[in-house]
């Protein structure tokens, strides 16, 4: 096997996988190494919405970008990865109010879909939610979500058909500094050499950071979101709108039929990985339903979401 690479990136989750792509497909030698399975970090929990909209244009320009990365991987793949339903801001006090109306000025400044919309257009849009406390309502079109696992598993595809190597179950141990540079990095059996070494180990990343002496100001913090089984007393479509609901900090999306409802924790709690036994795995975490946040995260979901109680069949 080849040791020696253009660029190394440790950490095979959403942010080392597409990384891999892009560099792989402009013709650089590319090894990502997972001390577990690919996506097996945050990336195999995410909620997977493709959300646009952001205070600082120049992030919503970025993501106007990724989601035309998104519609191009598609295209090669011949797949479906992102599903189009449009996303709903809305607003309950005047204050956020006029920050919706602020938005739709600037997104439309960058050429970004975004209009003021009123009650009846967002109840079409989105018929279970409650909007008897609203005042305002702003669309953004072409925003929608992704399946987290497939929109990876086409970064993984496109990086190897254009030839980078993805090895699992594989531990970065070490990273090797010769000089002041970077020379490679070191498993349990194997040593790999690059001139490049890319840390996208996610929630891990500062002890990733901390084998080569660099403090890196980072924090893991819990979050919570829940999904409602299907129900035939309240339908929901795989295209009704997304929305977020900042002053009652949640978010939702459609999911299998029923919603996913996900919340801006106010105090969410840090973890430290370190801590964590070795063969941790994400996919093992069990939430309490009578957990402080998972709690907060239900009042606030039945605020929008009438039918929702602790009692709703749901998966958190
Ligand atoms: C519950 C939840 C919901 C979310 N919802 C959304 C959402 O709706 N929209 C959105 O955009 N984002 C969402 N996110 C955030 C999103 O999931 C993350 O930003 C993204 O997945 C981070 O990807 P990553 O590749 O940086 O990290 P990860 O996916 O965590 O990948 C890091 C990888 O590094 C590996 N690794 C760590 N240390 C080493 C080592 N020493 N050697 C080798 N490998 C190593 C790990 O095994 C892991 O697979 C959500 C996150 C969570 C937890």
């Amino acid at each position: 096997m080849n040791r020696a690479f253009d660029v190394i990136i440790i950490g095979g989750g959403a942010s080392g996988c597409s990384t891999a792509m892009q560099l792989s497909l402009r013709g650089r030698s590319v090894l990502v190494l997972d001390k577990a399975q690919f996506g097996s970090g945050s990336t195999g929990q995410a909620a997977g919405l493709g959300g646009q909209l952001r205070s600082n244009p120049s992030e919503t320009r970025l993501l106007m970008e990724g989601i035309k990365v998104v519609r191009e991987m598609e295209r090669k793949l011949n797949q479906k990865i992102f599903t189009k339903t449009g996303s709903l801001h809305v607003a309950a006090t005047e204050d956020r109010a006029l920050e919706l109306r602020d938005f739709v000025k600037s997104g439309k400044a960058i050429g970004f879909e975004i209009e003021l919309v009123d009650r009846e257009f967002a109840k079409s849009r989105l018929p279970c939610m409650q909007t008897d406390d609203l005042i305002e309502f702003c669309y953004c079109a072409t925003d929608g979500h992704f399946a987290p696992s497939e929109l990876l598993s086409g970064y993984m595809r496109i990086a190897r058909d254009a030839g980078a190597t993805l090895l699992s179950d594989t531990l970065v141990e070490d990273i090797m500094i010769e000089g002041g540079r970077v020379k490679g990095i070191q498993t349990a059996d194997e040593t790999f050499f690059a001139p490049v070494v890319v840390n996208a180990a996610g929630p891990w990343s500062y002890l990733v950071a901390e084998l080569t002496q660099t403090p890196m100001a980072a924090a893991t913090l819990g979050h919570y979101y829940l999904v409602t089984e299907p129900s035939s007393d309240v339908p929901i479509a795989p295209t009704d709108a997304a929305i977020r609901d900042r002053a009652n900090r949640i978010y939702s999306r459609p999911e299998m039929g029923g919603v996913l409802v996900g919340s801006y924790e106010q105090e969410p709690v840090e973890y430290s990985m370190e801590a964590l036994p070795e063969d941790f795995q994400m996919s093992e975490i069990r939430i309490q339903r009578d957990n402080l946040n998972v709690a907060l995260l239900i009042e606030a979901a039945s605020q929008r979401f009438p039918f929702i109680n602790e009692r709703t069949p749901m998966s958190v």
